[in-house]
């Protein structure tokens, strides 16, 4: 039987770290299966979800290319797939489960339960509700539907053992004793997670359940209600929480936690879903930098692991690198060109007819093999397509303030002069001659001459910078440069 998986992100925030890799590890399953991935918002907590969040997850999962194929805007068998759109389903389910025997209504007011656990809490102990709406008279109870009384209704978790198999962490078991009677449906008559989630796994007919790890007490749970409702108990894969390199739980302070602030902040989409996956899950051999069909052709749920995952910006951002490397031209410019033209880079002012797209490749290509993320491209470029050059203090301090600067760039203005044609070739002679008839050595000349027409000690090879930017604009900075030199005494 083919699989039918679920995402099923509550969408009381944007989509997160931890969710895109839920929502990847069950797209990956089903893909390598020729199953089904659904996706089903669970938004009964009106309050707390928003449309916006909404709209947030979707077009998170977009930008990583993670589609569904039943779910929001495409719809399926099994539609709506918002749960607030369901909730007479869920209130039908509660009634049914009554009618059987397995769950009973509860009239006990919610301020004596809170006060009961918060007081068992303060002692430290473990608080479970006793019961008390099991023990009323047919009578009593009766007279309290007659009054119409509100109530919520409770699940009778049996005596037992509830146990499953996780495909992760292995068989796992509970004690029935200790798990409370705990509320499917509340006197508002909105369901509780726990029943609108088995409600729909089961009638959206879900094989397998791929969530995070914080649901596994959950488990239990719902494994009852499947039963209870006669349905098909999934099978259960808990993933591991995602931990900083501070081992702990990934939160804000470890910087983004929205997958949309990744794409802002220069991120592919490939190599974000390449990095997620690798977040708790491995192939088995020692391959890292994956294509899409691969991860598909070897994801496998024996291959996640039960350990916390790390997640290592440092390793997202080599990841990053790897996939920009690999970008071709026309990829290369697809990505970028837009980035510059949102920063106003690009398109470039008239008088500019020499600096055409192919000059703009060649730009990128050089930039290419040094760029971990697409916005170092707007950092490296910048010198390149403006004509004010944004001088580093600290470098000019270094390279172009000392008095005899001033006569060494003067010596390479006379040779940039004279190169004819103005390639590489002739400038790497122009530039390595004239440290040679000036005494120094070719780096002597290079350091000053790099902060001279860049504004800072980094850029591309100083040779393919100077071809790049043209010989009267090199020609024009050097001059600006000489400025900077202390006049001699
Ligand atoms: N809406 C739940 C959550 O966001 C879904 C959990 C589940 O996958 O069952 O945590």
């Amino acid at each position: 039987m083919a699989p039918r998986v679920r995402f099923a992100p509550s969408p009381t925030g944007y989509l997160h770290v931890g969710g895109a890799r839920t929502a990847l590890f069950n797209y990956l399953y089903a893909r390598r299966h020729g199953g089904r991935f659904l996706l089903r918002i669970e938004d009964t907590d009106v309050e707390r979800s928003s449309a916006d969040m909404v709209t947030g997850i979707l077009d998170g999962l977009r930008w990583l290319g993670i589609t569904w194929d039943e779910g929001p805007e495409v719809g399926g068998p099994h539609a709506p797939y918002f749960q607030s759109e369901r909730l007479e389903r869920y209130s039908a389910a509660a009634d049914r489960l009554v009618a059987s025997g397995h769950a009973y209504a509860c009239y006990c007011a919610p301020e004596r339960l809170r006060g009961e656990r918060e007081a068992a809490e303060a002692k430290g102990e473990a608080w479970k509700y006793d019961r008390a709406c099991l023990a009323l008279t047919p009578e009593r109870l009766a007279e309290l539907r007659a009054e119409g009384a509100p109530h919520a209704i409770r699940f009778k978790v049996p005596e037992g053992t509830v146990s499953f198999n996780d495909a992760v962490h292995g068989p796992i078991a509970f004690e029935g004793a200790t798990i409370e009677d705990f509320v499917i449906r509340r006197s508002d008559g909105y369901p509780t997670y726990h029943l609108s989630v088995v409600v729909d796994d089961a009638e959206m007919a879900i094989t397998q359940v791929v969530r995070g790890d914080d649901h596994i007490s959950n488990t239990p749970k719902h494994v009852l209600l499947f039963q209870a409702l006669g349905a098909a108990v999934p099978e259960f894969a808990h993933v591991p929480l995602i931990v900083g390199t501070d081992k702990k739980r990934l939160s804000k302070r470890h910087g983004a936690t929205s997958v949309l602030e990744y794409q802002k902040a220069g991120y592919l989409p490939d190599a974000m879903v390449n990095f997620l996956a690798l977040l708790g899950w491995a192939p088995g051999d020692d391959r890292e930098v994956m294509t899409r069909e691969e991860l598909i052709a070897s994801f496998a749920l024996e291959g996640i692991s039960g350990g916390n995952a790390v997640f290592d910006t440092a390793k997202l951002d080599w990841m990053n690198g790897q996939y920009i490397a690999a970008l071709d031209d026309a990829a290369l410019l697809a990505t970028v060109t837009p980035l510059l033209e949102t920063a106003g880079l690009w398109p470039l002012a008239a008088g500019s007819a020499d600096r055409s797209e192919a000059w703009l490749l060649t730009l990128l290509g050089l930039l290419k093999p040094r760029a971990k993320r697409l916005t170092d491209f707007l950092e490296q470029a910048r010198p390149f397509l403006t004509d004010t050059v944004d001088y580093d203090t600290a470098a000019v301090e270094k390279h172009l303030s000392p008095a005899h600067t001033r006569e060494q760039l003067a010596a390479l203005i006379g040779a940039l002069r004279g190169v004819e044609p103005f390639t590489e070739p002739g400038v790497e002679a122009a530039v390595r001659g004239t440290a040679e008839a000036l005494g120094i050595k070719a780096g002597a000349l290079i350091h000053p001459t790099r902060v001279g027409i860049i504004g800072k000690t980094t850029s591309p090879g100083i040779f393919e910078s100077i071809v790049l930017l043209g010989r009267e604009r090199t020609i024009a900075r050097l001059e600006h440069a000489q400025s900077f030199s202390a006049v001699g005494a």
